[in-house]
């Protein structure tokens, strides 16, 4: 993989416990030819890809607030004079959607039509003002622009009830969205285990050599596998609780001590107490 220029954009400003501040740059990289990524080092935002072409620019999640999503607008701006033609949202999280109506070039916003319908639902429920897609598929989309030709593909309930990740086959890149983060625990309030180890399976099956997670750093196929991985333990684990009827309090203990050997070294290790207890919910239903 080439990594052909590194540029260090805008600033996550926060307190930590000792009321010292820190800056935190956000990095952006163009991981192949005009195919660029936007990313939290953190892995507390979501990563932002976009894409050059001489017909206009395509985003890919467009941040978590507005604010961030101006960010990403002067970081294509300082590339390129092409308007932002179409923005894809990966799925209806609140950090990848938010700044949707910054791009305001854009005449076409596109997600899965679950992806769609919940971005509306959640914006109604909390009241805050949402730009939703305005085009929606169900199974596959396939998008050219300029001498880009991008494969949408909804692989079924996963992460949300609504992910799409993106293949360019001649570029052989993946961009993940929500399916793949690189060693950060996900979030799994809006998730369904084994669905996502199916959708893993198909991505690890892709003809595909450059990997952009939705959470952390641009890697290869083997950060797929690491969250396949992940999942298949989180599985096997609670699988082997209820096979020996424990409850859920014994389980989350247990199988977080399980977790700990291989993944203490992850981001946001606190979430596996929430991940376990997705996990017993999914398979005990399924006992
Ligand atoms: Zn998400």
């Amino acid at each position: 993989m080439r990594f052909f220029n590194c540029l260090c954009v805008g600033f996550l400003v926060w307190m930590n416990g000792t009321g010292a501040v820190f800056a935190q740059e956000m990095q952006l990289t163009e991981v192949l030819p005009n195919i660029y990524c936007m990313m939290d080092p953190t892995g507390n935002g979501a990563n932002t890809s976009f894409i050059i072409t001489n017909e206009g620019v395509i985003v890919i999640d467009t941040r978590g607030s507005e604010k961030e999503a101006e960010e990403v607008l002067a970081a294509i701006q300082n590339e390129t004079d092409q308007p932002v033609v179409y923005v894809i949202n990966t799925h209806f999280h609140k950090k990848n959607i938010s700044g949707n109506g910054v791009f305001k070039s854009a005449r076409t916003i596109i997600a899965q039509k679950r992806a769609q319908a919940m971005t509306i639902l959640e914006a109604e429920r909390e009241k805050r003002k949402v730009t939703p897609a305005n085009l929606s598929f169900d199974k596959k989309l396939e998008l050219k622009l300029g001498k880009y030709h991008l494969k949408l593909i909804h692989p079924g309930p996963a992460h949300t009830d609504g992910d799409l990740y993106i293949y360019i086959p001649k570029w052989r890149i993946l961009i993940t969205g929500g399916l793949v983060l690189n060693r950060i625990i996900p979030f799994m309030g809006d998730s369904y285990i084994e669905p996502w180890l199916h959708a893993l399976r198909e991505m690890e099956n892709l003809d595909a050599e450059v990997i952009v997670p939705g959470h952390g750093v641009v890697g290869g196929k083997p950060i797929v596998t690491q969250m396949k991985h992940y999942l298949m333990e989180l599985k096997r684990f609670v699988n082997d609780a209820l096979e020996d009827d424990k409850n859920l309090p014994d389980t989350i203990t247990l199988v977080k001590e399980q977790l700990k050997t291989k993944y203490s070294g992850w981001k946001h290790f606190e979430r596996v107490e929430e991940n376990i207890v997705r996990a017993y919910v999914e398979y005990s239903a399924k006992q």
